[in-house]
């Protein structure tokens, strides 16, 4: 997939390009992206269908890549069969994790046990095909985190991204210690999420992925409107600049840590 010359390019590595929000334009989106030098977009599932559709979208466009995954929220009627469809998807050579998976015990539209027992399986899936995962954690870290511990624990290669991080700057600094990596998106545009900046100004660089997290967490100035990929330059402007580095050096840094998470995109 390296069909590119220049190699300094974005990446959005959280973008929900297969959901309804983006049925009627997702070219002109991908086309936007591409024009504000975002090459590459990885576009995860929430639900067999969505993960489905997201492999099509992977298989139509070059510069998307997905991930395979039941959101916990999607996850009221989870039952293991469904890993024999997952696991087919996931094999494909685009698919580059499992996710998007974790646990909501803040809209709880489904209850913690069939949450958990979805997580469970599917960090089995990827273990099972070797591949990381993309988490959503809310409200939940104090479950989800040893949760992580344990899966890593078993084998070290089992790693993953807690994407739209929002826990505290220990946090950060602790589950960056163990290899796993933060999402940071639009919320770090917002000037009330105080301890989001200072995550951004203490975690390691070396464990920063960008990720716009589009249709939603629309960074500043945009609020209210759709969220797209095409704003990933601005959530770098304000990582590298409360980081004190050029945007140039950021794009090389973040785009090196997506490579050693995903592999080459
Ligand atoms: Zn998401």
């Amino acid at each position: 997939m390296r069909e590119l010359n220049n190699t300094d390019y974005w990446i959005d590595t959280h973008c929900h390009l297969n959901l309804p929000d983006f049925l009627p334009d997702q070219a002109a989106v991908i086309d936007r992206a591409r024009q504000a030098n975002v090459r590459r977009i990885i576009v995860p599932g929430i639900d067999p269908e969505s993960s489905e559709t997201a492999k099509k979208m992977a298989e139509a466009y070059p510069a998307v890549f997905f991930a395979v995954g039941v959101h916990p929220n999607e996850s009221a009627d989870w039952d293991d069969s469904r890993l024999k469809d997952l696991k087919i998807l996931a094999t494909h050579p685009k698919c580059v994790a499992v996710g998007e998976i974790g646990l909501d015990f803040y809209r709880e539209f489904c209850p913690p046990p069939q949450q958990l027992r979805s997580l469970h399986a599917q960090l089995e899936l990827a273990e099972e095909i070797g591949k990381p995962v993309i988490l959503h954690c809310r409200q939940a870290f104090e479950v989800l985190w040893p949760i992580l511990q344990d899966w890593h624990r078993h084998h070290s290669k089992n790693i993953g991204v807690l994407h739209a991080f929002e826990e505290s700057p220990e946090a950060a600094a602790e589950v960056t210690a163990q290899g796993f990596y933060v999402g940071i998106g639009g919320a770090y545009t917002y000037k009330k999420k105080k301890q989001l900046s200072e995550v951004l100004k203490t975690v390691s660089s070396d464990k920063i992925l960008l990720e716009t997290d589009s249709p939603y967490l629309t960074p500043t100035p945009y609020r209210g409107q759709r969220n797209e990929p095409m704003y990933i330059p601005l959530i770098a402007e304000k990582v590298a600049s409360t980081r004190n580095i050029s945007t140039e050096a950021l794009s090389e840094i973040v785009r090196e840590n997506t490579f050693r998470l995903f592999g080459n995109l």
